[in-house]
């Protein structure tokens, strides 16, 4: 699904992400890891398009992405997600989700609505959408609460569900643990879960909580200093001496 090969990315002098290859195959939790420094949120960007490589490649579903913007790939299904944007936060959860743009399917689908100027149906459609998410996510009860009063776990349920409202492919998921309490962390791992066996996602994410790692990923890569260390199972990666080394280094 996703290849990238020799990926580069220095600032100033100082590269960040250094000839940084490997492939994420469709179906899977791939889980990424490495000391602080390593080149994970700098890799995370430059696969969604936020920042631009200094060389190599980025191979989606067969294409090369490389050169393509956020918005180019958000509508091909490479999703990153994001904390929910300052100006949404006095939105409630439920429009959190209505306000997505829509795309592929449910883009043609507004535009057919659009030309019949049935926009009311096409809100309507939007809205059943958005309530099904809710409740797949065990949301219902906060609709109507503004998106800034949800706790941290709410808040990464949340941002998954605004995944869900595009028919993403492959979802970037930078460190969902952070800030979520012990129980709302099990639902969040469970929904990756399904949303991936049942739903067809494909997830690549950041993690530094190795029991979520452990639970949800095959493969994990390893990175330090912007390049892949090591990649396989979970025990195969914890027990590489080379991946204590780098953690020891930090
Ligand atoms: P990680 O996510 O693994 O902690 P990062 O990708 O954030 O690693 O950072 C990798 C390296 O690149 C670090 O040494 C960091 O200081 C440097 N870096 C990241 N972003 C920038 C930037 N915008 N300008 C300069 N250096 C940066």
């Amino acid at each position: 699904m996703l290849d990238v090969k020799e990926l580069t990315m220095s600032f100033g002098g100082f590269r960040a992400v250094d000839h940084c290859s490997f492939s994420v195959d469709a179906g899977t939790i791939t889980g990424l890891v490495g000391p602080n420094g390593a080149g994970k949120t700098t890799l995370f960007n430059l696969i969604a398009g936020a920042f631009q490589p200094s060389s190599g490649t980025i191979r989606f579903q067969g294409e090369d992405v490389t050169k393509l913007s956020t918005d180019e790939l958000f509508h091909r299904g490479l999703v990153r997600t994001f904390q929910i944007p300052h100006e949404f936060h006095r939105l409630s959860t439920l429009e959190n989700l209505m306000l997505v743009p829509p795309k592929q399917s449910g883009e043609s689908l507004l535009s057919n609505w659009l030309r019949f100027g049935a926009v009311r149906a096409q809100e309507e459609v939007v809205r059943q959408r958005a309530m099904e998410t809710l409740e797949f996510l065990e949301l219902t009860h906060v609709a109507t609460e503004r998106a800034g009063n949800l706790s941290g776990g709410q808040k990464k349920l949340l941002e998954l569900g605004r995944t869900m409202m595009t028919d993403a492919k492959l979802v970037l998921l930078d460190e969902p643990a952070a800030g979520v309490n012990r129980t709302l962390l099990r639902k969040l791992e469970e929904k990756i879960q399904i949303l991936n066996q049942e739903r067809g996602y494909t997830f690549i994410l950041i993690e530094h909580d190795m029991e979520m790692i452990e639970k949800l990923c095959d493969p994990v890569i390893c990175m330090a200093e912007g390049q892949v260390l090591i990649s396989g199972d979970f025990q195969t990666v914890r027990s590489d001496p080379r991946v204590l080394e780098a953690y020891l280094g930090e």
